[in-house]
């Protein structure tokens, strides 16, 4: 079947049609069990429409559909010119659809279509289209050893592989995952997060449209304990990709281990500290710490939630911080005025509120927010803490909100030791002036990505993943390639005789 709904907004007006069906070989399906799993507005906590919900079963469907595939149609049966022909015709189909895409993610998330628009799809688009560049250009070597033999390595596709992404960036987190795999020839089942699955959804039907051979492409939605755990233990998935939880990325490489050791890469959660020199340009330091925090109502695992202030301006920064954070309107995401949307579910408003308790509860202060926004749905105001200790729960745990420390500290030698005391390492922002200090700061951050003089930005050819607990391996550019190939040598004797 299919959902309808009808946008009547002031930045968007027009029906949409989404399948709510799985995606398994080449066709939308109805689930094994017959039962389906309700998707709910996060704006007014209202279903807006129902999914069928996969099951185990439905996972070894897609499982033997996508190797049939691999070794049929797709895999070293489709070469890399046919297969970047089809990446870039899904990203065409995306852009054609691009307003679409932008209110449906804007409506499952709770994120403003502004930002879904300009940020989500865009960044989705050309990620596809990137990888779409790649396909017919992925290279092994030739090897000098002697003259009597030739030795080349081939970058063969890994196989059919498990991809699990969570709610925060449902469509980007898709792009990340399946530009590279089919680039490389991957099989894939998909597996959505369960509070977010109509830009899948929709993506599904766009990937058939632009031709990908059956069973190349598969997606199952459902729970993380039931499909995603089968996906994690499958004896006949060679490769799992998780965006999600520490939590949760621990059982998927425990899973792997217990299997059949298939590889794993993790995108796992973050405590960024952003960190404000008092040579900074302090307007542009103010806004770009505030867009590290408050985007996407804090839920990035690269969220700048640590914001470590020099104390020599650390009084001035924080009043102009705080009002600067008072004039991000909190609200309707279909209105063009709101910045923050409602965060995604009861549990995570719970979750974040809880964060919010604990702060109090251990001495800091609430210089700002603090509270819900509203009556209904998630919403919560940008949150400001001060009179922090290092060791606070708000200090040292995701909160995955719009909640931020603001902490002082003395020098280069102080900040470094406490931007790196946390087990995380996603990404860190620097905002100075002087070049020796931005980058010699940059340099001692153990972490994935550093922003000097910015926050937040990704584009599709820079690698993007986490050092300690944050996470293992890279996603985007060319790193992206390797977790989808695996390499061959070749070894053939010309001359050696025994
Ligand atoms: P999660 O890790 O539970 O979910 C991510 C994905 O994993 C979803 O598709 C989920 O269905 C699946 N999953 C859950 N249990 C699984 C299992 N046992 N086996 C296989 N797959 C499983 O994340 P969440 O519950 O949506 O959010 C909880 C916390 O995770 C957040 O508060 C935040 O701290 C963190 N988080 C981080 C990111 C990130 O990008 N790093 C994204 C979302 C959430």
């Amino acid at each position: 079947g299919t959902f309808k709904y009808t946008f009547d907004t002031p930045v968007f007006k027009g029906e949409v049609e989404v399948p709510v069906g799985l995606y398994i070989n080449g066709k939308f399906v109805d689930g094994s069990s017959g039962t389906f799993i309700d998707v709910i507005n996060p704006t007014n906590g209202k279903t807006t429409t129902r999914i069928a919900e996969g099951t185990p079963k439905d996972v070894n469907l897609a499982v033997a559909a996508a190797h049939k595939a691999f070794d049929t149609t797709w895999g070293l049966h489709a070469n890399g010119v046919e297969r970047s022909r089809l990446l870039a015709k899904l990203a065409d189909l995306m852009e054609t659809n691009i307003d679409t895409l932008s209110a449906l993610e804007a409506l499952d998330n709770g994120k403003t279509f502004y930002w879904a628009k300009r940020g989500d799809v865009s960044h989705s688009i050309n990620c596809i289209r990137y990888y779409a560049g790649w396909a017919d250009k992925i290279l092994g070597q030739t090897i000098e050893t002697t003259e009597a033999k030739l030795v080349y390595t081939r970058h063969e596709p890994a196989g059919v592989v498990g991809q699990i992404i969570p709610w925060n960036f449902p469509l980007q987190m898709m792009a990340w995952k399946i530009g590279p795999a089919l680039a490389t020839g991957c099989a894939v089942v998909l597996k959505p997060s369960e509070f977010t699955p109509l830009t899948a959804l929709y993506m599904a039907k766009l990937i058939d449209e632009a031709g990908f051979p059956a069973g190349s492409f598969n997606l199952v939605n459902g729970y993380g304990h039931t499909v995603g755990q089968t996906i994690a233990d499958h004896p006949d998935i060679e490769k799992v990709a998780f965006t999600g939880s520490t939590l949760v990325g621990r059982k998927i490489m425990e899973a792997a281990a217990k299997s059949n050791l298939k590889n794993v890469t993790l995108e796992l959660g973050g405590k960024s500290p952003s960190i404000v020199f008092d040579d900074a340009d302090i307007d542009q330091a103010i806004k770009w710490a505030a867009f590290g925090i408050y985007y996407n109502h804090g839920q990035c695992c690269c969220a700048g939630s640590r914001i470590f202030v020099q104390e020599t301006i650390y009084d001035e920064f924080l009043k102009r911080f705080t009002e600067h954070t008072k004039t991000l309107k909190v609200g309707d995401p279909f209105s063009p005025e709101t910045f923050q949307g409602p965060q995604i579910n009861q549990q995570q408003y719970d979750r974040i509120m809880g964060f919010i308790d604990s702060g109090k509860e251990q001495g800091a202060t609430v210089h700002f927010g603090g509270n819900r926004v509203g009556t209904e749905g998630y919403f919560i105001s940008p949150t400001i803490f001060t009179d922090t200790k290092p060791d606070m729960r708000i200090v040292q745990e995701e909160i995955f909100g719009p909640v931020c420390v603001v902490i002082k500290f003395k020098d280069e030698a102080d900040i470094v030791k406490q931007a790196n005391d946390t087990v995380y390492g996603l990404a860190a922002a620097v905002f100075s002036q002087n070049i020796q200090r931005a980058l010699g700061t940059a340099h001692k951050i153990r972490a994935g990505t550093v922003w000097v003089n910015a926050a937040n930005m990704l584009y599709p050819n820079v690698p993007f993943g986490g050092y300690k607990q944050s996470g293992i391996g890279r996603e985007l550019g060319e790193y992206a390639l390797a977790n989808y190939t695996s390499v061959k040598s070749v070894q053939v004797n010309l001359d050696i005789k025994m």
